[in-house]
C-alpha cells in the first residue's frame, strides 16, 4: 500500500480533524502518500481530492468539525455513483480508504469493498456513542462536556426561579449522552429509551422531590426517549399534573456537535488514526478501530454496523441512587 485516502462522512463530530491529522501523519511516518477527500462519499464521486502531507494538518487538533467537510450522498447509494467513485480512486492510484463516520458511512464502505474489493477501515466518529465495538466513539466525550456545561448554566437560572427544566439532549436511539451527562449534571431524573419510566412514575418522583424541599429540578431527556410523543408534550403533561413549578423546556440541539475536542477525544483520535493506517498496512480490511478495555482493537465492520450498544447497567443503578 503506497497511497491512502481519508474522508469524513455523515454527521460531524468533534475530534474528526484530530483523526484526519493522525491518519495523515501516520501515513507520513510510514512513507505512504495521503489524499484527503472533501465532502465524504460525494467528493469521491465528484473527484474532490487533495494531497495532504504532515504539515498540511497543522493547527487542527483543537478544532471542532471537519476541515474535509462531511456530506450525505444519495449518489453513493447507487451502483453508478460508486463506480464513478471507484474510477476516481484508481485514477489517483489510491490503494486503501479510511472512512471516519457513523454506521451509515460504514455500510457505504462495506458495500464499496464488496463490489470492488477496495480495502476500507472505519473510524467511529459520532457524538451519540451508538456504535458497537468501541466504548467511546469520537466526539462523545466532548459532547458530554458541552452538555454538562449547559446543564450547569440552566441550573443557575432554574434555581433562581423555582423552575423545572426538561433538557433534551442528542443521542439518536440511545441514551448514552443523557445518562452520563445527567449523572454529571446532577439531574433529578434521566429519561432514556433503554428504560421506560412512565409518565405517572415521573410525576410521582418529581412530586416527591418537591415535597422533600427541592425548589428547582432538572430532568435530562434523551431525544430518542418515548415517554412523551415529544418533549413539549411531556412538558404539557407535567405542567397539568404538578403544582408549584414553572415548567420549561430547553432543547440543546446542534451546539452539542460543535466545539473544540476534549483532551480525551484528541488522544482517542490520535490513537484511532494510527491504528487505522497501520491495520491497512498490515493488509487488514473491513474493520473498524475502537477502544475496548483501554486498548485499540479491530471489530469487523459488519458487526460494528449490526451490533447494538448496551447501556452500562452500573451507571443506570448509580443514576437511580443519585436521583433518589
Ligand atoms: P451519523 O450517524 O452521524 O448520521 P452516518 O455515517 O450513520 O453518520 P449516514 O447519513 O447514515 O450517516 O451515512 C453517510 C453516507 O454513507 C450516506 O450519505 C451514503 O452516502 C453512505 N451510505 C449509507 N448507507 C449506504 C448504503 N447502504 N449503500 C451505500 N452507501 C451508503
Amino acid at each position: 500500500i503506497k497511497k491512502i485516502a481519508v474522508l469524513t462522512s455523515g454527521g460531524d463530530s468533534p475530534g474528526m480533524n484530530a483523526a484526519i491529522r493522525s491518519v495523515v501523519r501516520t501515513c507520513a511516518y510510514h512513507d505512504v502518500e495521503c489524499i484527503g477527500i472533501y465532502q465524504g462519499y460525494q467528493g469521491m464521486i465528484d473527484d474532490e481530492f487533495t494531497a495532504l502531507d504532515a504539515r498540511s494538518v497543522k493547527g487542527i487538533i483543537n478544532k471542532g468539525g471537519t476541515f474535509l467537510k462531511s456530506a450525505r450522498s444519495q449518489e453513493f447509494r447507487t451502483k453508478e455513483g460508486r463506480e464513478k467513485a471507484h474510477k476516481n480512486l484508481l485514477k489517483h492510484n489510491i490503494d486503501a480508504l479510511v472512512v471516519i463516520g457513523g454506521d451509515g458511512s460504514f455500510t457505504g464502505g462495506l458495500v464499496f469493498n464488496q463490489e470492488f474489493g477496495f480495502p476500507v477501515i472505519g473510524i467511529p466518529g459520532t457524538i451519540d456513542n451508538d456504535i458497537y465495538g468501541t466504548t467511546h466513539t469520537l466526539g462523545f466525550d466532548t459532547a458530554l462536556n458541552t452538555v454538562v456545561d449547559a446543564i450547569d448554566k440552566i441550573r443557575d437560572t432554574a434555581s433562581s426561579h423555582n423552575r423545572l427544566f426538561f433538557i433534551e439532549v442528542m443521542g439518536r436511539d440511545v441514551g448514552h449522552i443523557a445518562l452520563n451527562a445527567g449523572i454529571a449534571g446532577g439531574a433529578e431524573e434521566i429519561l432514556i429509551p433503554e428504560e421506560d419510566l412512565g409518565l405517572d412514575r415521573l410525576v410521582d418522583s418529581l412530586n416527591k422531590s418537591r415535597k422533600s424541599g427541592k425548589t428547582s429540578s432538572i430532568v435530562v431527556v434523551a431525544e430518542g426517549d418515548k415517554i412523551g410523543k415529544n418533549i413539549f408534550e411531556l412538558k404539557e403533561y407535567v405542567d397539568q399534573n404538578m403544582e408549584g413549578y414553572d415548567v420549561r423546556v430547553s432543547v440543546l440541539g446542534h451546539m452539542q456537535r460543535g466545539g473544540a475536542p476534549s483532551c480525551f477525544d484528541r488522544v482517542l483520535a490520535s490513537r484511532m488514526g494510527v491504528k487505522a493506517v497501520e491495520s491497512l498496512l498490515e493488509g487488514k480490511t473491513n474493520y473498524m478501530v475502537g477502544l475496548l478495555d483501554s486498548k485499540m482493537e479491530l471489530t469487523p465492520l459488519e458487526k460494528a454496523i449490526k451490533g447494538k450498544t448496551k447501556i452500562n447497567l452500573e451507571l443506570l443503578r448509580v443514576s437511580d441512587i443519585m436521583t433518589t
